[in-house]
């Protein structure tokens, strides 16, 4: 049996059915990244060289006016919020998140107020910044906004995400051009998505990405934007955000993961996928009491993933626990198990996996 560095402390090795999950460690690097961020660990560099490099390389790829490297989207948000409130004044940097008397709100359409793993409400806070959720749940208008706006208002922010509620939201663009005209700058956490220059282009003050999602980097992130805003975002590194430091290997990380994802073959990607998920698909419609297809990914992403109905109903959810107790541990997409089916992506499979899968399905429903 394949094992894994975490078998050496007592830990499963875990089969990523799944997806990029935080709760399975998002991704897996490269041997370029990898090998990269050791030659990182093993030596010295003047850190601020370092982070002004990595953000210039970072502008490169998503044609903002500057950016700015951080230790997640999480922090990233942290460190845009602090930066629109605290600016670059020492005083102001020093006493947040205390922001007593400075321009602190922050307004988000309410179907964008989530959690991702933890609030993002949480990270506005620890920002300094306090959430102004405008609008309902399931609807969000020009007008909530600009209600919203006040002499306390220190920026707008947009939760591009499946995670926000879809329907009865504003749109990027109305988002941008209220920012524009009441001159408030706008901040998008864009963690998850793969475009790098989208949001630049439609006029966000700052973009919020994470490394480790879309661009398989290490735990890492980034904030892309404005020169003067992600000035003020960085210069919080002498305040709130010196417990989100990241480290020099983590940075050379991001830089090879983003230099890796530029160049990479999309198109034999896709394929790659699709046809992982077909002979995941053929094998599973040969056994008793399964039906499988392919079907693309609901938010339309490039993304194929195999859907496994189990012909009673009651019995996905049971297959769903079975392929996490056995070892390795398998964990598919189970958000619709009470309905009957699972969803298997391929896309974090190494060799063996696909085989591995398939057996310990057999042998669950054969037994
Ligand atoms: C994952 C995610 C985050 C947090 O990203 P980290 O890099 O894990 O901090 C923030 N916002 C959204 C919408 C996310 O999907």
């Amino acid at each position: 049996m394949k094992t894994s560095i975490y078998d050496s402390i007592g830990l499963k090795r875990v089969i990523n059915a799944s997806g990029r999950m935080t709760v399975l460690g998002v991704s897996t690097q490269s041997d370029g990244v990898v090998k990269s961020m050791t030659q990182a660990a093993q030596s010295f560099v003047w850190m601020e060289d370092l982070y002004l490099k990595a953000g210039e390389i970072i502008s490169s790829y998503t044609g903002g006016e500057a950016s700015v490297v951080t230790s997640c989207a999480s922090s990233g948000i942290v460190l845009s919020v602090a930066g629109v409130i605290a600016r670059d004044t020492l005083a102001d940097i020093r006493r947040l998140p205390d922001s007593t008397g400075l321009k602190n709100e922050i307004i988000l359409p309410k179907g964008h107020v989530i959690q991702f793993g933890a609030p993002v409400t949480s990270m506005i806070r620890i920002g300094g910044g306090v959430p102004v959720e405008a609008g309902l749940a399931n609807e969000v208008t020009q007008r909530d906004i600009e209600e919203a706006i006040n002499e306390k208002t220190a920026a707008l922010m947009y939760i591009k995400s499946h995670h926000s509620v879809q329907k009865g939201m504003l749109s990027i663009e109305s988002m941008v051009t209220i920012a524009k005209k009441h001159d408030i700058p706008l901040i998008i956490d864009a963690a998850a998505e793969e475009d790098l220059t989208a949001y630049i282009n439609l006029g966000a003050d700052l973009v919020v990405y994470s490394g480790s999602k879309a661009f398989e980097g290490p735990t890492s992130g980034f904030v892309t934007g404005k020169k003067d805003l992600i000035g003020y975002a960085y210069a919080q590194y002498k305040g709130v955000g010196r417990p989100m430091k990241v480290g020099k290997e983590g940075i050379v990380g991001l830089l090879k993961a983003l230099e890796e994802y530029a160049t990479k073959d999309v198109a034999a990607s896709v394929e790659a996928n699709i046809e992982a998920v077909n002979t995941l698909c053929d094998a599973l419609n040969a056994m008793d009491g399964l039906s499988a297809r392919m079907i693309q990914d609901e938010a339309g992403r490039e993304i194929y993933r195999a859907e496994l109905r189990t012909d009673d109903k009651l019995k996905a959810s049971w297959l769903e626990a079975q392929l996490i107790d056995g070892n390795p541990a398998i964990y598919c997409r189970s958000y619709r198990s009470n309905d009957g089916v699972l969803y298997l992506d391929t896309r974090s499979f190494v060799a063996g996996d696909i085989e591995s899968v398939i057996e310990r399905i057999k042998e669950l429903m054969e037994g």
